[in-house]
């Protein structure tokens, strides 16, 4: 099965606005996907539905085959979602917003522990484990949420413009981190409106504008055609 596929998706906010109009999607299991497209184009939108936060209008989604919409809980299990926006509690201490995630998809509180504590050493949060997430840096917050994002093990990570508002410093370690899970086996789909983070890190690309899908294609395709 693909890791992602999207058919027709189409979404109509509230207030009457069509965000998507029908975009088809395909990404493989393995893939580093970009999808790459300016301020407003429909990529939140999108990341939204796929990770059941958005309702979708018409069309449908699903993660490792499972309906995003019927089956929300397995697809869920396979997926973790670093969104743009820090959203955790900021008095709850840093090692406990990841270990209650892990709890939410059934894993043992060992199993917990363990891949919550590997994941804070390997991102290098481990020495603030005991501190309420409001005192750490910006580049620490980013952190956690990747962190928070990947404890229950999924295989598929969905980063939405991961290295906005980011120093190059940290951009170069989260290029890095990303790299080497991707290599790992776990798919890797991110948002960004910078062609060239889509270049450096991803195999494939879809070009989206105003609720459209312009092109999906190898990032080698596309460069030739620049
Ligand atoms: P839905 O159709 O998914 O219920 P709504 O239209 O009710 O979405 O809006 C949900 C929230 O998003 C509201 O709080 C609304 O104020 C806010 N919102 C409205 N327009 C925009 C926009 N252009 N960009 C971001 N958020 C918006
Ligand atoms: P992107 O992530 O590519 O910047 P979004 O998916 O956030 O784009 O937004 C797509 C369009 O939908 C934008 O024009 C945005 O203003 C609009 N939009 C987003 N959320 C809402 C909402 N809740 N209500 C109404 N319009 C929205």
């Amino acid at each position: 099965v693909p890791a992602l596929m999207v058919e027709g998706l189409a979404k109509v906010y509230g207030n009457g606005f069509e965000a998507l109009k029908g975009i088809n999607l395909t990404v493989q299991q393995g893939d580093f996907f970009a999808l790459l497209g300016p301020n407003g184009a429909g990529k939140s939108t999108t990341l939204g539905i796929v990770s059941s936060l958005i309702q979708k209008t018409s069309g449908s989604a699903s993660i490792m085959g499972f309906d995003v919409s019927k089956q929300a809980f397995d697809a869920k299990r396979h997926l973790g979602v670093v969104p743009q926006e820090f959203n955790f509690n900021q008095f709850e201490k840093v090692y406990d917003i990841v270990v209650t995630q892990a709890g939410y998809f059934g894993m043992t509180r060992k199993e917990a522990a363990t891949s919550t504590e590997k994941l804070l050493r390997q991102l290098d949060l481990w020495d603030k484990r005991d501190q309420p997430s409001r005192m750490l840096s910006g580049g620490m917050k980013r952190r956690l949420m990747i962190a928070r994002a990947l404890v229950h093990g999924p295989k598929v990570l969905i980063l939405d413009e991961p290295t906005a508002g980011v120093d190059i410093e940290l951009r170069r370690s989260m290029w890095a981190f990303m790299q080497e899970l991707n290599k790992s086996g776990t798919t890797i789909i991110l948002t960004t409106h910078y062609l060239e983070e889509a270049e450096q890190l991803c195999r494939n690309i879809a070009i989206i504008n105003k609720g459209h899908i312009v092109k999906c294609m190898s990032t080698r395709e596309l460069l030739s055609q620049l």
